[in-house]
């Protein structure tokens, strides 16, 4: 939310001068620079809200980046509570019994001080309840995004980041499901009815990497200005979690947060690149290098040429960032992403 409402550049210096570098996660950052600021998006939506509740515990989980971990221990120590959590394995290439095992082991050790802080027991049938909604919900969200691969696609990858919100944050509530259930039936009648969500698409590309959140709008008009629909990404795809099963809580999270893309390493990323490819019809790449999110710009290390190599499908790499406004060029990502689809148009 600070980045889409374009808050984040000028709260960065403020976490920065407490010691958090530019180069660090802008979302860290940013949330530090407005909790210094004591401003909030939230505040400008929701009437009688302040900005993000006092929270009683923190519980984070490395899986996706040590950032997580130092910005909630910001927070452990402005208000004095317990902050906990799970270290997950990275460059994972085959998710095995002994991750599994191992990450299973540090969530059930989490019980003991989580119920101390609620000043209550667990509840196994509560929890079983919901993985059970959380598992639908993946479920949901997943044919959601997978609408996209008709021809014309009813979504866009820039719909797709607002809409995964649902998943995000109300993942094991009835009301998310319900939320993808009305927004299912949408799409496909749109489907039915041969609707895009663009005019005229001629070109699908699929975006890899971060959003840039402070473009969402820009990037969506320059798109379909070039009759080109972005229709998937891995990014949307990062809430299905495909392997949650109520009947064995405890191990199938731990299976489920073990096979997420940004766990894995490059080999078993670019299979699921070249599978999403295909599933989605795509002519071309679009990746993201975001200055401050290394841990989900897959573009450094050679995978746009070997997956070019494997699949025949062409790349483009925009630099910017998530959400820090002075590390984007406007002008240089149009005239490059004009210049990659007038490449698209000669290759059809
Ligand atoms: S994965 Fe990237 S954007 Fe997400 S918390 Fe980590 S550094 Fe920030």
């Amino acid at each position: 939310m600070l980045g889409s409402s374009r808050m984040a550049t000028e709260l960065i210096p403020k976490a920065n001068a407490m010691g958090y570098s530019p180069d660090i996660c802008s979302y860290l950052t940013a949330d530090i620079g407005a909790y210094l600021e004591k401003v909030s998006p939230l505040a400008k939506i929701f009437e009688g809200i302040q900005g993000p509740p006092k929270p009683d515990v923190l519980v984070f989980n490395t899986n996706q980046c040590r950032d997580v971990q130092d910005w909630f221990n910001f927070y452990g120590e402005e208000y004095d509570v317990p902050v906990v959590g799970v270290h997950s394995y990275v460059g994972v290439q085959e998710v095995e019994a002994a991750h599994v095992k191992s990450i299973a082991r540090q969530m059930e050790d989490l019980i003991p001080s989580l119920a101390h802080v609620i000043g209550n027991t667990f509840d196994m049938d509560r929890f079983k309840e919901t993985v059970a909604l959380s598992r639908e919900c993946s479920e949901l969200w997943k044919q959601v995004l997978d609408t996209a691969a008709a021809l014309p696609s009813p979504l866009t990858f820039f719909d797709g980041t607002t809409l995964m919100g649902a998943a995000v944050v109300g993942r094991g509530t009835q009301r998310a499901n319900d939320c993808y259930r009305t927004l299912l039936a949408e799409l496909n009648q749109r489907i039915a009815d041969k609707e895009g969500a663009i005019e005229d698409e001629q070109f699908r590309i699929y975006w890899d990497g971060m959003p840039v959140w402070g473009r969402l709008s820009a990037h969506a008009k320059m798109f379909a200005s070039l009759k080109t629909n972005v229709l998937a990404s891995t990014y949307c795809n990062s809430w299905i979690f495909s392997a949650l099963d109520p009947d064995d809580p405890f191990n199938s999270m731990a299976r489920a947060y073990t096979e997420l893309f940004i766990v894995r390493a490059d080999a078993p990323k670019e299979a699921y690149i070249r599978n999403m490819l295909e599933f989605f019809k795509v002519d071309g790449i679009i990746y993201h290098d975001a200055k401050t999110c290394p841990n989900n710009s897959n573009c450094r290390y050679g995978m746009p040429q070997r997956i070019e190599r494997q699949s025949g499908i062409p790349s483009l790499t925009i630099n910017g960032d998530l959400n820090d406004l002075r590390l984007i060029s406007d002008e240089q990502t149009k005239t490059n992403v004009e210049a990659f689809i007038e490449q698209l148009a000669e290759n059809k």
